[in-house]
C-alpha cells in the first residue's frame, strides 16, 4: 500500500474501501471484512450510508489492530450546525465502537456547514478526529472554507474519474494543501466505463483490467481512490494497482478521455441543490 501524508502530517493510505450503496448489515459487514482481509485499510462511510454499525461490527471482529486501520465517516446535511453535528460525531462513535475517527468530512456543501466545521475543529483539538475535511465542495465553496477557518480542511472528496479528472481543481486543492480523494472512482460503471477501448488497450500491455489502469491513473495524479466493490475477487483485483507504471505517453492518452463535467450531478445546478437538501426533511 502507498500513502499520502496529509497536512497535518498525518499518514493515509492512497486507497481505500467505500461502502457507499451497500445499504443490508450483513452484508456491508461481510464486505468490509473481506476488504480488511485482502488488504485494505481505509474504509470509507457516512452516517448518510445506513451502515456506520455495520463497519464498526466488521472493525471490531477484523482482528487488525485500530492504529492501521483509517476510518472516515461524514456528516450528512440533516445533521449540520455546530450543536447537531457534534452529537452527530458523538453518535457515529457510537455506531463504529471506536474511540476516535481517522477522518471526519463535511458530506455537502449545504445547511450551515460553517457550524458542522467548528464543531469538527473542536473535536479535532480533543483528539476525537484525527483529520477534518470536507466532500463536495467545488473550488469556490473550498476557498471560502479554507480562508475563514482555523484548521485547513485535510482532503476533499469529490466525484473524479478518467471522465472527470478534476485537472483544475485539483490545482486549487493543491494550492491550499488539500488532498483530493476521488469518489466513483469507476464513475460507478457509467458511459461504458468497464468497456473503454483506450483503458483496455493500455491494460493489455500490462496484463491488468481497465478497472485497474483507471486506478493506476488517478493514483500517479496523487489522487486517493475509493473503488467499491460487493465482490472478494473485485476488491484483490482493485488492490493490485502498485505492481506496475503508466508512462509519460500512456497517462497523456488516458488524460484525453477527460471531459472536465459529471456524470451524476452538479452542485452548481438548482435542481441538485433543491434535490439534496430536500433530503433534509
Ligand atoms: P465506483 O467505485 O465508481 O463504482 C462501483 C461500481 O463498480 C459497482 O457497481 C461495482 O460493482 C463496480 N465494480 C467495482 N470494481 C469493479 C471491477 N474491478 N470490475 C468491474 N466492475 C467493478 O462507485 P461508488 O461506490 O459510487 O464510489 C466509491 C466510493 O466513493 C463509495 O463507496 C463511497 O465510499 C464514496 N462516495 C462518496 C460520495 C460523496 O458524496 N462523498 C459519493 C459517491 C461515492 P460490484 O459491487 O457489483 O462489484
Amino acid at each position: 500500500m502507498e500513502f499520502v501524508r496529509l497536512n497535518n502530517g498525518i499518514k493515509m493510505p492512497i486507497l481505500g474501501y467505500g461502502v457507499f450503496q451497500i445499504a443490508d448489515q450483513e452484508e456491508c459487514e461481510r464486505c468490509v471484512l473481506d476488504a480488511i482481509e485482502v488488504g485494505y485499510r481505509l474504509i470509507d462511510t457516512a452516517q448518510a450510508y445506513g451502515n456506520e454499525e455495520a463497519v464498526g461490527k466488521a472493525v471490531k471482529k477484523c482482528g487488525v489492530k485500530r492504529e492501521e486501520l483509517f476510518i472516515t465517516t461524514k456528516v450528512w446535511i440533516a445533521n449540520a450546525g455546530y450543536e447537531k453535528a457534534k452529537s452527530s460525531i458523538e453518535e457515529s462513535l457510537k455506531k463504529l465502537q471506536l474511540d476516535y475517527l481517522d477522518l471526519v468530512l463535511i458530506h455537502q456543501p449545504f445547511n450551515d456547514y460553517y457550524g458542522t466545521y467548528h464543531a469538527m475543529e473542536d473535536l479535532y483539538k480533543e483528539g476525537k478526529i484525527k483529520s477534518i475535511g470536507v466532500s463536495n465542495f467545488y473550488p469556490d465553496r473550498l476557498i471560502d472554507i479554507t480562508k475563514f477557518n482555523e484548521v485547513v480542511p485535510a482532503v476533499n472528496q469529490v466525484e473524479t474519474h478518467v471522465f472527470n479528472q478534476q485537472i483544475k481543481p485539483q490545482e486549487i486543492m493543491k494550492k491550499y494543501g488539500v488532498q483530493i480523494q476521488a469518489w466513483a472512482p469507476f464513475a460507478e460503471g457509467k458511459n461504458s466505463f468497464f468497456t473503454n477501448e483506450t483503458l483496455k488497450e493500455v491494460g493489455d500491455r500490462y496484463n491488468k483490467s481497465v478497472a485497474q489502469v483507471a486506478l493506476r491513473y488517478l493514483i500517479q495524479r496523487d489522487v486517493s481512490v475509493l473503488p467499491k466493490t460487493v465482490s472478494k475477487d473485485r476488491m484483490i483485483q482493485n488492490i493490485d494497482v502498485f505492481d506496475f507504471e503508466l508512462t509519460k505517453e500512456e497517462m497523456a492518452v488516458i488524460e484525453g478521455l477527460d471531459k472536465a463535467e459529471s456524470l451524476f450531478f452538479s452542485h452548481y445546478d438548482p435542481q441538485t441543490v433543491e434535490y439534496l437538501t430536500g433530503l433534509v426533511r
